[in-house]
């Protein structure tokens, strides 16, 4: 299979990224080399994660050690939601551009948009809205595909994916772990993943999810684990009537 997936631009976005939220300053510049070194090249990063410097510096080092170009790589930043307004945009990109020591940007998204929907593992599987994009020509990416467990809202009692006694029992019929059957389940229906490590074996071991493959029966298992658990809820929003998580779709 591709190991990216074609946008309208014609540009190639890798199916597995590394994500940075949460990964601290102090470990992300490894985590990144490591995941360059692994194959990554699609670095899933924001000016709200508090980290771009410390990536500019992992991908820099990179670059002069030769193992890759620039034009090798697929880096995405968003515009924070303070900088929303049109004046702030530029301001806020060339901020993103000089932390990530980068001059230009492969994709920068908005943060936070209200309407924005994705996210995405098995107890939220987004079938309706991954086809609806996906016939429209839109590259969807899932974010908190292994349900996100260092999220600073987790509470004891919240279901775990990683966990999952379903989940473990597909892996160990493909000797596989449940985060790699995860971040398959992903790219097999061809949404980019965006997992986040700063562990450099799980960052290997994320990077191993292009040589097996789930059975079409397995695939569909999977999708009946849909419980509608939204990680990613933004409570603060819940009043506000653009609040897009309500409705249905
Ligand atoms: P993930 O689902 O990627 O889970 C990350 C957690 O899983 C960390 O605690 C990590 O630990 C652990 N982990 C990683 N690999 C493995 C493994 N193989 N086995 C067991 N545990 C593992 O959660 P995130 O919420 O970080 O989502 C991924 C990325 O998506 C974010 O980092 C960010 O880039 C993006 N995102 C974007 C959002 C948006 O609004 N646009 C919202 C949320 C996320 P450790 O690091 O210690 O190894």
């Amino acid at each position: 299979m591709a190991t990216y997936v074609q946008l309208n631009t014609t540009a190639k976005m890798p199916l597995v990224g590394l994500g940075t939220w949460k990964s601290p300053a102090g470990q992300v510049k490894a985590a990144v080399m490591a995941a360059i070194d692994a194959g990554y090249r699609h670095f899933d990063c924001a000016y709200a994660y508090l980290n771009e410097s410390e990536i500019g510096e992992g991908i820099q080092q990179k670059i002069k050690e030769g193992v890759v170009k620039r034009e090798d790589l697929f880096v995405v930043s968003k515009l924070w939601c303070t900088f929303h307004e049109k004046p702030l945009v530029k301001g806020a990109c060339q901020k993103s551009l000089a932390k990530l020591k980068l001059d230009y940007l492969d994709l920068y998204l908005i943060h936070w948009p209200f309407g924005y929907k994705i996210e995405s593992h098995p107890y939220l599987t987004q079938e309706k809205l991954i086809k609806y994009c996906q016939s429209k020509g839109l590259a969807v990416t899932a974010y908190c595909p292994l349900g996100s467990p260092d999220r600073p809202w987790a509470k004891p009692g919240d279901p775990s994916l990683l966990d999952d006694p379903k989940i473990k029992e597909i892996a160990a019929k493909h000797d596989k772990t449940p985060a790699q059957v995860l971040l398959r389940f992903q790219i097999q229906r061809n949404v980019i993943a965006i997992p986040k490590s700063v562990t450099p074996e799980r960052i290997v071991e994320n990077f191993q999810v292009f040589d097996f493959e789930l059975t079409k029966e397995e695939m569909a298992t999977i999708l009946t684990f849909n419980r509608n658990w939204r990680i990613c809820e933004m409570n603060v929003s819940k009043n506000l009537k653009e609040y897009p998580f309500h409705a249905e779709y």
